[in-house]
């Protein structure tokens, strides 16, 4: 090693699902939206100014913030916005989670948590689902540095109820609780309603997911007017313009087109709901999704090996070599038609296999 390389700062990086690009691959491996972002979207970029861009955005974000505040009927002081919900968790926890005590979240849980808090040098915990991959409440009434939970919990799938997070929220007050929503929209109900009483709950979403915008990268928070404000002098003191113009006018489009927004979520709703009915005529089992992915196990089929078969034949889905869940893979729900020939090929594997 280098002299120079022991003052490098060294992470284990978070990897990311693929993204091939074939035209005939299905892809389920990173719950995307397959449904594409509403019409007004092409509308308002077919109407953005190209000359405008060579000044600067607006660095409070100003139209989408306002967007969003009217959208959940809160004030604009309790928005903040960001580059993909990735940019404003890493945000939040750089901005919240400093008492030197370790944060907590679920061992099996969105693996970018212990990649911030090994970058920003924040110790973590991380108490162990049950073995039905629940979040057991208790794990988090204790003294810790912060909490972070995602609910739809991911990879699980799995919605923790309101009653439960609620005695999760009242019992920390004095460190800040991030509920990571990006997957709420399928299903679940948000936190959001118990913001009026509690200031240390920080609420997370996106628009990677239900809003078919993962290529423009828009991710929020929503939470006290003070919390918002210490995130954003953390933000002014890093990168002062984060959404770029097209972005602002992508996001605000789709945001004011509730009814394609709506439309899309049940069919994506349905699909998931017929998929597991014939995942589980097939043999499958899985915990009980609320999110745009499910969770799946074959007594009789090794997920690695039915892993590399399905990239095989075109389709990708995502496999964690980790733990407790090396023996699952996570399929996103894309279209009907892509769903039919999911099944089509786990019919004859599971028939070839048993
Ligand atoms: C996808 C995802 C995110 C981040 O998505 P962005 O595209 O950065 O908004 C955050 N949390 C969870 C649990 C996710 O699955």
């Amino acid at each position: 090693m280098a002299a120079w390389e022991k003052n490098v700062r060294k992470v284990i990086p978070y990897t990311p699902g693929e993204q091939p690009n074939r035209s005939n691959m299905i892809k389920l491996n990173t719950n995307e939206n397959p449904y594409p972002p509403s019409p007004e979207v092409t509308k308002a970029l077919q109407e953005v100014d190209t000359d405008s861009f060579r000044k600067y955005p607006d660095p409070t974000a100003g139209v989408l913030v306002q967007a969003l505040a009217d959208y959940y009927n809160v004030s604009n002081h309790q928005v903040f916005v960001g580059v993909g919900s990735d940019d404003v968790l890493a945000m939040s926890f750089l901005t919240f989670f400093n008492s030197g005590k370790p944060i907590l979240f679920p061992d099996i849980t969105y693996s970018f948590y212990d990649v911030w808090a090994d970058l920003f040098r924040i110790p973590y915990e991380c108490p162990p689902l049950d073995e039905d991959f629940k979040i057991r409440t208790k794990d988090y009434l204790r003294e810790c540095g912060g909490i972070v939970l995602p609910n739809p919990n991911a990879p699980t799938g799995l919605w923790k109820n309101l009653e439960e997070l609620e005695e999760i929220i009242a019992a920390n007050p004095e460190v800040i609780v991030i509920i990571d929503e990006a997957y709420i929209d399928f299903g679940g109900t948000s936190a959001l309603s118990l913001l009026p009483k509690y200031e240390n709950l920080l609420v997370v979403q996106t628009f990677s997911k239900s809003r078919s915008l993962a290529g423009m990268r828009i991710g929020y928070a929503i939470g006290n007017e003070r919390l918002i404000k210490y995130l954003n002098d953390a933000k002014y003191s890093f990168n002062s313009y984060t959404m770029n113009a097209a972005a602002l006018a992508a996001g605000t489009a789709v945001i004011q087109d509730d009814t394609y927004f709506k439309e899309t979520l049940q069919k994506i709703i349905n699909t998931r709901e017929r998929t597991k009915k014939e995942l589980c005529r097939l043999g499958f089992s899985f915990p009980d999704s609320k999110s745009n992915f499910i969770f799946a196990t074959h007594p009789k089929c090794s997920a690695e090996k039915l892993f590399e078969a399905l990239k095989q034949a075109d389709i990708y889905v995502r496999y964690f070599h980790k733990p407790r869940i090396d023996n699952y893979l996570r399929i996103s729900i894309g279209t009907d038609a892509q769903m039919d020939e999911l099944i089509r090929f786990l019919e004859h594997y599971v028939g070839e296999n048993l």
